[in-house]
């Protein structure tokens, strides 16, 4: 969720040199060990952006630590706005994966034809990847008439209930 602000710099923990005492406050409260002190900005992907460094910091005042937005984007966001930022950001991945819902378990064997077919199903007791390995087993190494040679990819989203699978093999 916050690696967009983490990456991008959205909410980069700076420090200024110039106003900094040295007094090592950040460093000891930030709780994924960052050296706040030592940097002039933070840019350590573990960085939350929980913004205790900035709490922790006597010479706020003075803008020894600063947050916000790279100077391209200008600096001084409100909070509020930062925050709505993040929230549509989350927002938008969690509706993007409602509509598009990517398989959490894929496997595929073999060169993939020119034309595929699909079967969509809905299997009871898929509750997770090791019962999705077995699903996948059930095709790949049964010698009977369902047995499915040649190209195969299984694609699986395993949870409670009846769980969504789709079986795409080649047709031919
Ligand atoms: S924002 Fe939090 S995690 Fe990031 S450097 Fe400051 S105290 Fe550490
Ligand atoms: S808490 Fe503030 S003054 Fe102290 S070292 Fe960190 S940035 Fe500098």
């Amino acid at each position: 969720m916050f690696n967009p602000f983490s990456r991008f710099g959205f909410a980069r923990v700076k420090r200024n040199e110039e106003t900094c005492i040295s007094c090592g406050k950040c460093a000891r409260v930030c709780p994924m060990a960052i050296p706040v002190d030592r940097v002039r900005q933070v840019t350590a992907a573990r960085c939350t952006s929980c913004l205790d460094c900035v709490d922790s910091c006597p010479e706020l005042r003075a803008g020894a630590l600063t947050w916000g937005p790279p100077a391209r984007f200008g600096r001084n966001w409100p909070q509020a706005v930062l925050i709505g930022v993040m929230l549509a950001v989350v927002g938008s991945a969690v509706a993007a994966s409602y509509l598009f819902p990517l398989p959490s378990y894929v496997h595929e064997r073999g060169q993939k034809p020119a034309m595929v077919a699909a079967v969509d199903m809905k299997v009871s007791d898929l509750t997770c990847r090791g019962r999705a390995t077995l699903f996948t087993e059930f095709f790949l190494y049964r010698d009977d008439e369902l047995a499915l040679p040649g190209y195969l990819r299984v694609e699986a989203w395993p949870g409670p209930g009846l769980a969504d699978a789709r079986v795409i093999y080649d047709p031919a």
